[in-house]
């Protein structure tokens, strides 16, 4: 068997062409990449990568009879090569034979790159599907979406789920499955694992670079984010791409743009028992000075100094109303969700202009992060003997906040 090459093996003129043709096809112009892949493995049959995206290609330009007589060539020299594998699997779904795509795609997942573990599993949904296993369909595609976040296959899911699927585009907005102070708790938990991803493969990587470099291209953290705080994924994932945010890195420069991000909030709470737990997971965000009072939000707010912080009065454990911005707000949120108080407990209340109030509680006892809409009715008597002096401090808070229409 001849040892299959890469792209470091070939000569540096062949990898000035192939670095056209790779372009070409990223750019869907494949009538130019399948002229230059083709030369290239032509000369370097071996060239696995080379002949893959040729087969990719010329799918995608629907010349299915040349993929396949590439494919079969390509697999009498590499069997066992897993986008050769996923090839097969493409061509075993054209036929028809869904149980030789699944064998194909079940061995090629452990082994395949990153960026194509998203076409393998939409391969073994769709083989799913055919088999009559709808619910594994629809697990799948959304994986494949995770993935690779390709719009078609959370479409897929939606289809087979039952689920309404709006298209994204300009006339489309897609409501959000969750608050906007859960939201703030996102941003902040996708950033942090992004900033930690990208330190260590890069410990140098400048500031401006670090959300694209802790990437890897697919929604992973995204994900995880949602099951951790129960939110409905699919719905989650349309609201996101519908603002640009596909994978991880996407949501936070394209779908936190579109969400308030430079916008400012009102907090006000309060922490019961120890302060020194609370203090120590906040310590980054809380600020010295007492706030001016009367807080209010409104236009001016944004002139504020003070309001890359939050106060706390330390005598009470009271944490006064006052403005701060909403990415302090996803900090200590975040904070709170990966280290929840063992004897205290922290109870806050978020006021973002335009959105309902919001409540947060994390602890005592590890008690993990609960969010909590509030809106315009009287507060509902399990919240507020959770927190007896809630109303008050909600009439405070609303009249803070700008008035409808403001
Ligand atoms: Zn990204």
């Amino acid at each position: 068997m001849a040892r299959v090459l890469t792209y470091d093996d070939l000569p540096p003129d062949v990898q000035a062409n192939l670095d056209l043709a790779y372009r070409a096809f990223s750019r869907r112009r494949y009538d130019e990449a399948i002229r230059g892949f083709t030369a290239v493995v032509d000369a370097y049959p071996a060239y696995i990568h080379g002949v893959f995206t040729l087969v990719r290609a010329l799918r995608a330009s629907d010349d299915r009879a040349s993929a396949n007589a590439r494919l079969s060539a390509a697999a009498a020299i590499a069997p066992d090569d897993p986008r050769i594998e996923l090839g097969l699997a493409w061509k075993a779904l054209d036929a028809g034979d869904a149980r030789d795509a699944e064998a194909l795609a079940t061995r090629a997942l452990p082994r395949i790159e990153p960026e194509l573990r998203g076409n393998v599993l939409a391969v073994l949904a769709r083989a799913a599907e055919a088999s009559g296993r709808t619910e594994d369909a629809a697990r799948l595609f959304l994986e494949a979406y995770e993935a690779g976040t390709m719009l078609g296959w959370l479409e897929e899911h939606c289809r087979l789920a039952g689920i309404e699927y709006l298209d994204p585009g300009p006339d489309t907005i897609a409501p959000w499955p969750t608050t906007a102070v859960a939201r703030r708790w996102m941003y902040a938990a996708i950033e942090a694992a992004l900033v930690e991803a990208a330190r260590a493969k890069d410990p140098a990587v400048p500031d401006g670079q670090v959300l694209i470099t802790g990437c890897d291209g697919t929604a992973r953290l995204t994900a995880a984010w949602a099951r951790r705080a129960g939110v409905d994924r699919p719905r989650l994932y349309q609201a996101l791409a519908n603002r640009g945010g596909y994978c991880d890195c996407e949501v936070l420069l394209n779908a936190t743009e579109r969400d308030g991000a430079d916008a400012f909030a009102l907090v006000a709470g309060v922490i019961d028992g120890p302060l020194d737990e609370v203090v120590a997971a906040l310590e980054d965000i809380l600020y010295g000075d007492a706030p001016s009072e009367p807080v209010r939000l409104d236009p001016d707010a944004e002139r504020l100094e003070h309001c890359l912080g939050i106060y706390l009065d330390e005598a009470s454990a009271r944490i006064p109303l006052q403005v701060t911005d909403r990415a302090t707000v996803g900090w200590i949120l975040r904070a709170m969700a990966d280290r929840p108080p063992t004897r205290a407990r922290l109870r806050l209340l978020v006021g973002f202009t335009d959105q309902a109030p919001a409540m947060a509680l994390a602890g005592p006892d590890g008690a993990t992060l609960r969010i909590k809409e509030l809106d315009d009715g009287p507060v509902p008597s399990d919240l507020d003997a959770a927190w007896p002096d809630l109303a008050a401090q909600l009439a405070a808070l609303r009249a803070g906040l700008p008035g409808p229409g403001a």
